[in-house]
């Protein structure tokens, strides 16, 4: 697709690929409209890179690999030190774009940047992080120790939902344990995702270390199959995700593959009940429930049943309005063709006999008609063999089932078939401590709705959620981009006694 032009704007940029330091103009003919979707503006346009530019990218990669790996700790920490100041003081004029590429409000955009920024700052600490472990006199003279050495070239694939917090997940710990990287952003919103990239090259990353290549499946398919990648992180949906694992994983790689979800949140009927309604509207329709932790299914408990029109009433005042505009709480969703799909759905479960409470399918805002909106969406009376339940609406659409016990709504959790995030509602300490053992979810907040972990933990997720078994950032993330060496090691003095030969596999 060609990028048109709007009426009033004299050019539309075109989004550049960095290969080996240098913003190369592609030479594609395959080229996407990066638009606004409150107003359809096309803000730039994306090439879909040739495989000869994604060759590039990794030939550079790898050529300043065997300089970068060899970089000190020290050097490369003071990169991360100057990136996360170089990002504190952009970040409102990068929100600002993110916003308007993506939709989101302004202050859902500064925290997009913020969530991001973290994993910058825990970057810094690399030269703790990546230390091996040493252990003396494992038999007579001998010592062993562990080197947590870079791997190569890795990768990066990411989403549309998370265009900053996303790619800082991936590229500053990867670069800073010594590798070198080549991102391939969301095509759909990749310009706050450049900006920050732009930043990292301002911060001192050397030529070659960050490469950046666009595109969509033919990209993303070169990536998983190029023989000098060594390990790829993924984000995105289940069905993108298993195809990335399965293509990357048949290619001898290393793959985190981090995908779609159904978040459920349990309502026992003893939990605070303003705050546990404030927390189920905030993270059902926050972002207009395109976050992967958003909570999208309610699951009210016993006499919690009776909540329905208090969460029905609170989600009714929510304002859907341009993500620029002061107020709003629900922007519009990334693309015309995610609205449609979330009609659909929506269509879907009224024909599948599920209450629609509150219907958001034909909010108007005035002054923004063009813009993709779907207003806040509860369903009650759900069942789990209707649509709505089964896949993942990515859009602001809430809905509720009802159980009787804490272990119906344990055993339901644990049958669907995604395992993203969870959270659990209640005052009691002991429903608290069974729900966090006995889940199968990756994140679990108690009285938290969107249970995001801090850089210092790892985020992760079970079952349909996530494919690899290490997660992004924290310590599992110094795991995925090193590979542990181990050494055994003697030193002779002159004078040190003949051993004689040894033919046995003892240490002595
Ligand atoms: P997506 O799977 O459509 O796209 C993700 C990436 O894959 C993009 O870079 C895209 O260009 C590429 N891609 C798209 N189609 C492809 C194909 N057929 N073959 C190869 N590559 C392809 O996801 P999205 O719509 O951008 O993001 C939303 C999804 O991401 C949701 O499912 C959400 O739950 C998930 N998500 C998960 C997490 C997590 O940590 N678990 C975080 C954020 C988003």
């Amino acid at each position: 697709m060609n990028a048109s032009m709007n009426p009033g704007q004299t050019k539309v940029e075109q989004v550049k690929l960095l290969i080996d330091g240098q913003w190369v103009e592609s030479s594609t003919t395959e080229w996407r409209d990066i638009v606004n979707p409150a107003t359809q503006q096309v803000l730039a346009k994306v090439p879909f890179a040739t495989k000869e530019e994604v060759d590039s990218a990794v030939a550079a990669a790898q050529r300043a690999f065997k300089t970068w790996r060899e970089t000190p700790i020290g050097a490369r920490m003071r990169i991360m030190l100057k990136l996360q100041a170089l990002i504190r003081e952009h970040s409102q004029r990068i929100a600002v774009t993110l916003s308007a590429e993506q939709g989101k409000t302004i202050a859902d955009a500064e925290g997009d940047i913020f969530r991001g920024l973290e994993v910058v700052e825990h970057a810094c600490s690399i030269g703790s992080l990546q230390m091996g472990e040493h252990a003396e006199n494992v038999a007579g003279g001998v010592d062993t120790y562990t080197l947590r050495q870079p791997i190569g070239v890795c990768a990066g694939i990411t989403p549309f939902n998370f265009p900053a917090m996303i790619p800082l997940w991936m590229f500053p710990m990867a670069i800073a344990c010594g590798n070198t990287f080549v991102l391939k952003p969301s095509e759909q919103d990749p310009l706050s995702t450049m900006m920050l990239v732009e930043l990292a090259v301002q911060a001192g990353v050397p030529a070659g270390v960050l490469n950046v290549v666009h595109g969509g499946k033919d990209v993303v398919d070169a990536i998983c199959t190029h023989p000098d990648i060594k390990a790829i992180s993924f984000v995105g949906s289940t069905e993108v995700g298993t195809h990335v694992y399965n293509l990357a994983g048949q290619h001898g790689k290393r793959v985190q593959a981090m995908m779609g979800a159904k978040n459920h949140a349990v309502v026992l009927p003893d939990a605070n009940r303003v705050q546990a309604l404030n927390a189920l509207v905030g993270a059902g329709f926050g972002a207009a429930g395109q976050r992967c932790m958003a909570t999208s299914v309610v699951v009210l408990v016993g006499a919690a049943r009776e909540w329905l029109p208090d969460l029905k009433a609170l989600a009714s005042k929510l304002t859907v309005n341009a993500g620029s505009e002061p107020g709003t709480d629900v922007g519009p969703v990334i693309s015309k063709r995610a609205k449609d799909r979330i009609l659909g759905l929506i269509e879907n479960g009224v024909k599948e006999g599920a209450k629609l409470e509150l219907d958001g399918r034909g909010v108007k805002v005035p002054g923004f008609e063009e813009g993709n909106f779907v207003g806040p969406t509860l369903f009650s009376g759900v069942t789990t063999d209707m649509q709505i339940y089964t896949q993942e609406i990515f859009g602001p659409v809430l809905v509720v089932l009802e159980v009787d016990t804490l272990d119906e709504a344990i055993a339901l959790v644990n049958r669907n078939p995604f395992g993203n995030g969870t959270g659990l509602f209640t005052q009691s300490g002991a429903a608290a401590r069974k729900f966090q053992n006995e889940i199968d979810v990756g994140q679990v907040g108690i009285n938290i709705p969107i249970p995001v972990p801090v850089p210092f933990f790892s985020f992760t997720g079970s079952r349909g959620s996530k494919l690899g078994d290490l997660g992004p950032y924290g310590k599992q993330v110094v795991q995925f981009y090193t590979q542990t060496k181990t050494v055994t090691s003697r030193w002779f003095d002159d004078d040190t006694v003949n051993d004689g030969v040894n033919t046995t596999i003892h240490l002595r």
